[in-house]
């Protein structure tokens, strides 16, 4: 095990440092006991002496990581050239074939490009139901109005205004045009894929309503989720395999960047056979790799403990481990700072995210949460980072939270398949439980049943005294309903991480920029891997950011490096 001291893990030095325990395949990151500076670095140190010279000013809290452990291919060493197989040219790398470096294949080879991507696993895809976008042909042509100035000023409100605006409005800039690609490559596809606009509540509980939503239209018997973009990747790969200069190989990681003088060339990656082939790309390479949410390491370096210690997961990827942000920041490339914000939602029970049916537009939304007390804790149509933040707050101090629903609530969703399906597996594990009272739902899940029927009888009131809005947390009663009894349900409910959405900076072509802000020439980066964008966490409330970037700045990177003066 690799042992680097606190100290040095904060430093800016310390990166290397880090970069060299996460390449041990995961092997846990110790912290060397700290012994006390030597005094020549203390004498730089101005915190030191304003605490004293014991003082620990930089405590951390080591919380346990309860999700995946994805394969890391990242190697930071020297690979020796006798370990190079072969050498290989192509005009533009993309490593990582989720939704990011498909766009950024296909666009570059639409442009005319000799284009190689690289996927570690077995297959390309990524999943999510919809994505963001604005002044695309389909909204003009359906009246759809969105105010991109409003978009760009709360996607850096939603960042505290830490995120670059020229990168956020190069995203809203070339969003639409992106999103007519997107759709141009269905058609070329020819099996009826469409996107559309994605209809919301029309009431965010006072975070604006943008209506920039994009949806899909699949073509029927595709599939009864709604889990789009699995099929679409696998759509859009298939559209890649009609361009004679597009090729993807899979279970081939890329491990490290090349880099010649001051430019990346192009990267080393390594066979299914174990061998090594280095790849020179003479327009450039894309970092497509997704986030880093099945590395544990980092996820403990660089993440909130709160924000992923008590949740469930749900990337059936796992591909996701910071390769690329660590084969970034290995040549020179900056990053977002620390903490790093993730995706995290309010709608899981301690397995798994739950079921659409169930939680949207149905029960979940219109349940109220407790904790075993009996009380409501927090506005529970906040967007879902906020409830989940509240939630972990809850559960940090001890507590249980349950999202308490009825059969008025959950409606006919509970007949679908689907729903029961997930209705009884969590039953099962002891994560929901029902009955036909209130006292005895209380009973099975161990919450406080005087206090929840009182809790409940003060909600209901809300709606026959026609009160707009709770008193005590603001939720608004004109879009939910009162309990009208039936079956009542309590689900243990936690927050899911699906993804982290901070890494490498980028400038408004999707450059990976380096501390000083310059680009790092050949080297872009797009997705999850890429950062400038998000702070906090992400902003579920701004439609479809992430794909969104994702897509639209993989785009962008492959644009600029075959028209963008990159030869
Ligand atoms: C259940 C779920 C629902 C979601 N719903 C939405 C939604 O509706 N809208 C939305 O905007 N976002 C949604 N998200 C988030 C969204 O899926 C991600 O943010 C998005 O997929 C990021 O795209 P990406 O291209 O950056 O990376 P990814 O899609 O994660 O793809 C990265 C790829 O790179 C590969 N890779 C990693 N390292 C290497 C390497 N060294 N060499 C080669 N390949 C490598 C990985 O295996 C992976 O295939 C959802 C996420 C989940 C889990």
């Amino acid at each position: 095990m690799s042992k680097l001291s606190r100290r040095d893990f904060l430093k800016g030095a310390g990166v290397a440092g880090a970069m060299g325990a996460f390449a041990l395949g995961g092997a846990g990151i110790a912290f060397a006991d700290d012994a006390p500076a030597p005094a020549e670095e203390r004498a730089g140190n101005p915190y030191s002496k304003v605490l004293g010279e014991d003082a620990n000013m930089l405590p951390l809290r080591n919380a346990e990581f309860p999700g995946p452990h994805g394969p890391i291919a990242f190697e930071d060493r020297e690979i020796g050239e006798e370990e190079i197989a072969s050498t290989e040219d192509t005009e533009v790398l993309i490593i990582g074939a989720g939704i990011g470096g498909i766009m950024a294949s296909l666009k570059a080879a639409e442009e005319g490009a000799r284009v190689l991507m690289l996927e570690k696993m077995t297959e390309g895809r990524s999943s999510w139901e919809s994505f963001g976008a604005t002044q695309a042909t389909f909204q003009k042509e359906q009246g759809i109005e969105i105010d991109d100035a409003q978009l760009i000023d709360e996607i850096l409100r939603a960042s505290d205004w830490r995120a670059d605006p020229d990168v956020v409005t190069s995203y809203v800039k070339h969003s639409g045009e992106m999103a007519d690609f997107w759709q141009a490559m269905f058609d070329k596809g020819g099996h009826g894929w469409e996107i559309y606009k994605f209809d919301q509540a029309p009431n965010y509980n006072g975070f604006p309503v943008i209506d920039s939503y994009v949806n899909f239209r699949m073509p029927e018997g595709t599939s009864n989720t709604w889990l789009f973009g699995l099929y679409v990747c696998k759509e859009l790969l298939g559209v890649g395999e009609a361009y004679d200069n597009w090729e993807v190989r899979y279970s081939t990681p890329a491990v490290q960047l090349v880099k010649d003088g001051d430019r990346v060339t192009g990267a080393i990656a390594k066979n299914p056979d174990g061998t090594y082939v280095r790849v020179n790309a003479s327009k450039g390479v894309l970092l497509a790799t997704g986030g880093y949410d099945a590395n544990p390491d980092m996820m403990k370096a660089w993440v909130r403990p709160e924000d992923y210690e008590y949740s469930s997961w749900w990337n059936p990827s796992w591909g996701t481990t910071g390769d690329g942000h660590m084969m970034g920041l290995k040549v020179g490339a900056d990053m977002d700072s620390l903490p790093q914000p993730v995706m995290n939602f309010s709608n899981a029970t301690p397995s798994t995210f739950v079921e659409k049916r169930v939680y949207f537009p149905g029960a979940m939304n219109f349940g109220i949460m407790v904790t075993e007390e009996g009380k409501r804790f927090t506005n529970e149509n906040n967007p879902r980072q906020y409830a989940g933040n509240a939630i972990n707050l809850k559960i940090r101090q001890g507590h249980s939270v349950f999202t308490i629903f009825d059969e008025g609530m959950i409606g006919s969703a509970v007949e679908s398949d689907a729903a029961k399906g997930q209705l009884d597996r969590d039953e099962a594990k002891g994560h929901l439980f029902r009955a036909g009272s209130i006292g005895e739902v209380a009973q099975l899940a161990g919450i406080d049943a005087a206090a929840l029927e009182a809790t409940i009888a003060e909600y209901n009131a809300l709606f026959e005294d026609g009160v707009e809005r709770d008193p005590e947390y603001y939720r608004y009663t004109g879009n939910n309903k009162p309990f009208t009894g039936g079956t009542y349900y309590a689900m243990v409910t936690t927050n899911v991480v699906l993804a982290t959405v901070g890494g490498l900076t980028i400038n408004a072509n999707a450059q990976v920029v380096d501390t000083s802000g310059n680009p790092i020439p050949g080297l872009y980066a797009t997705g999850n891997a890429s950062g400038s964008f998000y702070s906090g966490n992400y902003p579920r409330h701004i439609p479809g950011t992430s794909v969104g970037r994702a897509a639209t700045f993989g785009y962008v990177a492959a644009d600029h490096m075959v028209n963008g003066g990159q030869a």
